[in-house]
């Protein structure tokens, strides 16, 4: 099944909740997203159920992998009870989560032993500070850090750590955080701010660029380019020269890869969404609870994917000068 631009249907996100346990003010900001804020309501929310069959649908289609997100995902009751019921759905071979970390500890164990493949871990300073002001809440480093080693424990490997790095905020960590992961098993990711959502006051101004973040890095640790692992992969790698590991770069914004994406979205209440940067979803929730059959949600998916022309990155990278291209969905609604 391929859309528009002769893309694949491969990986589905499905984002679980839209509530979070921290107010990171470039994803959840707290003057948006505080006590008066409207979060979904649990009979808004897709059952297990419903999710699960959204993927087995998606999955007869040529999704192989499913990456559980949010929100923070960690936050949704009983979320080993859905990896269960994933891991059960014949044509996934792998399945993922993206969390922040702080409750990761206290669930490893049990995602693993109902059949999660492997967890991706926001973190994005090591300095307490610089991690409080990342995140505008009173969280440590070390719990996440103790998450971390959990899932290590667990086997949910390879782990990836996700640094988003913003401008002014914590671009000075950059270092430390390859130091700390330097010869260890973990890969760090270096996220470019991106400006998904129209809360979260975007400024090209406030993106570091990959090209700049590898600069920082190289002029401490010679690296070299590495050979992408699989096609559509998110990630340009790299490695340290003297054996340290390999580090990723996703430069969604300085240079963008719209044309290897494969990826399709589900939101917590069961809008899909062709692009993160998306300005409106497609209804499947209403389909899924009008008694509509198998079939009739897999023509929907078709229909969708085959009409699907998004290249919103690419188009943006045109015009870095004019973000407000369009208001777009907010990152924890989507799922990241
Ligand atoms: N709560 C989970 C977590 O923290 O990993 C999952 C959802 S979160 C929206 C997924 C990822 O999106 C996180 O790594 C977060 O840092 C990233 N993210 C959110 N807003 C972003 C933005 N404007 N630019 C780049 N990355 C962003």
């Amino acid at each position: 099944m391929l859309d528009r631009l002769n893309r694949p249907l491969r990986d589905l996100r499905i984002s679980v909740t839209d509530r979070c346990n921290l107010r990171c003010p470039y994803c959840m900001p707290r003057e948006v997203f505080g006590p008066e804020f409207r979060f979904l309501a649990r009979e808004e929310l897709l059952s297990f159920e419903e999710i699960t069959r959204v993927a087995r649908v998606a999955a007869g289609q040529g999704v192989t992998k499913v990456r559980l997100t949010g929100g923070e995902p960690l936050l949704r009751r009983d979320l080993d009870r859905l990896v269960e019921m994933l891991a059960g759905v014949q044509g996934l071979s792998d399945i993922a989560l993206t969390t922040n970390g702080l409750l990761l500890a206290r669930y490893a164990q049990r995602l693993r032993d109902a059949g999660l493949d492997r967890v991706t871990v926001s973190l994005d300073a090591l300095d307490e500070t610089a991690l409080r002001s990342m995140s505008d809440t009173a969280v440590s480093p070390e719990v996440i850090l103790e998450g971390i080693e959990a899932a290590t424990r667990a086997g949910l490997e390879p782990i990836k750590v996700n640094m988003v790095v913003r401008r002014g905020r914590n671009d000075h960590c950059v270092q430390d955080m390859a130091e700390h992961f330097r010869h260890r098993p973990e890969i760090v990711r270096f996220i470019e701010f991106m400006d998904v959502g129209s809360t979260n006051g975007w400024r090209a101004t406030d993106v570091v660029t990959a090209s700049e973040i590898l600069a920082v890095i190289g002029a401490r640790w010679p690296i070299e380019p590495l050979a992408p692992e699989r096609k559509g992969e998110v990630a340009t790698r790299y490695r340290y020269r003297d054996g340290g590991g390999e580090i990723g770069l996703i430069h969604s914004v300085s240079s963008p890869f719209c044309g290897g994406c494969t990826r399709v979205r589900l939101s917590a209440d069961g809008q899909l969404f062709t692009c993160l940067f998306a300005r409106s979803g497609h209804d499947l929730r209403g389909l899924l609870r009008s008694g509509a059959c198998d079939d009739q949600l897999e023509r929907r998916l078709c229909e969708i994917w085959a009409g699907r022309s998004d290249r919103y990155s690419d188009e943006r990278s045109r015009a870095m000068d004019s973000p407000e291209m369009a208001p777009k969905i907010e990152m924890s609604y989507i799922g990241g």
